[in-house]
């Protein structure tokens, strides 16, 4: 037998977040975002809830590929663009749109021949200081693609730097001037955006982390009101348990010390397993449907729960590290981090398996 823990993929969890952004923003398309296989979800596992997205938007090309071999017709767009020559004739193949954010992606394209011409969405550099042209230099981008015989549509985008700490009307201005006289679809909004700054939704939203669930400030409590469930279950099983006496210690570095008798309920997860070893004592965590919180340092395959708060746990009880209850941001704050990366690095050790869910969809031939 494996040792007892897994993640669960909750594909109605990922429809029921689309539907929400679909609600929040009723006028603009969605591209779904699943960059770094579907944060962390896996890109096959999550497809079959993306049906109703506009489009699919990630950075690998072969990420790419492989959702056009799963059968997706519509857009699916590299979020980096191309990288090199080969890229072109990638994307000429499977219909990409890509992302062009420098002149030498201008370039790549200039001495490309593909088939159809590839739809580009031109990026400005509104502020964020990563990626695009800068506002002053973008008209002027705009006309050397559209003088591009391998250009085909030509949508604008720029990406915000802290729509999660309630400031986008900077960047959001910047973009609006600078685009003023050119045509093309708009596309501005990632999570926090779409979540909070309808304003910014134009033609297409770019949500990622709200699909799974998770929250784009990295705090749960910022996302209460709106009903977005998680997409993804991490649990296991206590495996072992000690009465500690008064004054006694647990695990490395003796970081806990019992300051009455108590119940330790040892659990079969770690840091390898892709639970954050910065989580400190205090953590909450869920065992047997009672939430508690883990005590001691996380070590690599284990970590230790207080039992106080549900005496009748023992070896073999449920142990919900995040997902529906507990939310995966809640155990991100406290350790330093937030919510996507703990999804995006859920250990390869960890079997996963999928919760179809529950599905509303009509029958066919009800007559
Ligand atoms: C990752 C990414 C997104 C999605 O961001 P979330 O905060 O996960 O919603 C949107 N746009 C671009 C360009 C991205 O790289």
């Amino acid at each position: 037998m494996p040792r007892p823990i897994s993640a669960r993929i909750h594909l109605d969890a990922v429809r029921q977040n689309l539907q929400l952004v679909k609600r929040l923003a009723p006028s603009s398309r969605v591209w779904s975002v699943i960059k770094a296989n579907a944060y962390g979800h896996g890109i096959e596992r999550i497809y079959p809830a993306l049906a109703e997205a506009d489009g699919i938007a990630l950075l690998d090309l072969d990420e790419a590929v492989r959702v056009r071999e799963l059968g997706w017709e519509k857009p699916i767009l590299l979020l980096e663009g191309i990288f090199e020559p080969a890229d072109v004739e990638t994307a000429d193949r499977h219909r990409l749109t890509v992302t062009v954010h420098c002149d030498e992606q201008l370039a790549l394209l200039k001495t490309s021949r593909p088939r159809e011409r590839i739809d580009i969405q031109l990026k400005m550099n509104s502020g964020m200081n990563r990626l695009g042209f800068r506002p002053g230099e973008f008209e002027a981008a705009w006309e050397r693609a559209s003088g591009i015989e391998a250009v085909g549509s030509i949508g604008l985008m720029s990406h915000f730097a802290n729509a999660d700490d309630g400031a986008i009307d900077w960047q959001t201005d910047e973009f609006d001037v600078a685009t003023r006289n050119l045509p093309g679809t708009r596309s501005l909004s990632n999570s926090a955006a779409v979540l909070w700054h309808p304003r910014a939704h134009r033609d297409w939203v770019r949500p990622g982390t709200i699909l799974y669930g998770a929250s784009p400030t990295g705090r749960a409590r910022d996302i209460e009101g709106f009903a977005l469930r998680a997409a993804m279950t991490l649990e296991s099983r206590i495996i072992g348990v000690q009465t500690l006496a008064p004054n006694e210690t647990i695990g490395y570095g003796r970081t806990f010390t019992a300051d009455r008798a108590m119940r330790i309920g040892v659990v079969a997860c770690g840091y390898a397993d892709g639970y954050p070893r910065h989580a400190p004592t205090g953590t909450p965590v869920m065992i047997d449907g009672v939430r508690t919180r883990i005590v001691g340092r996380v070590s690599m395959d284990m970590l230790t729960v207080d039992l106080t708060p549900c005496p009748a746990a023992g070896i073999g009880s449920s142990v919900e590290l995040w997902g529906e209850h507990v939310r995966v941001d809640e155990v991100a704050e406290p350790s330093g981090t937030i919510g996507y990366e703990l999804v995006c690095a859920l250990a390869r050790r960890v079997p996963v398996s999928i919760d179809a869910g529950v599905t509303n969809e009509p029958e066919a031939h009800s007559a």
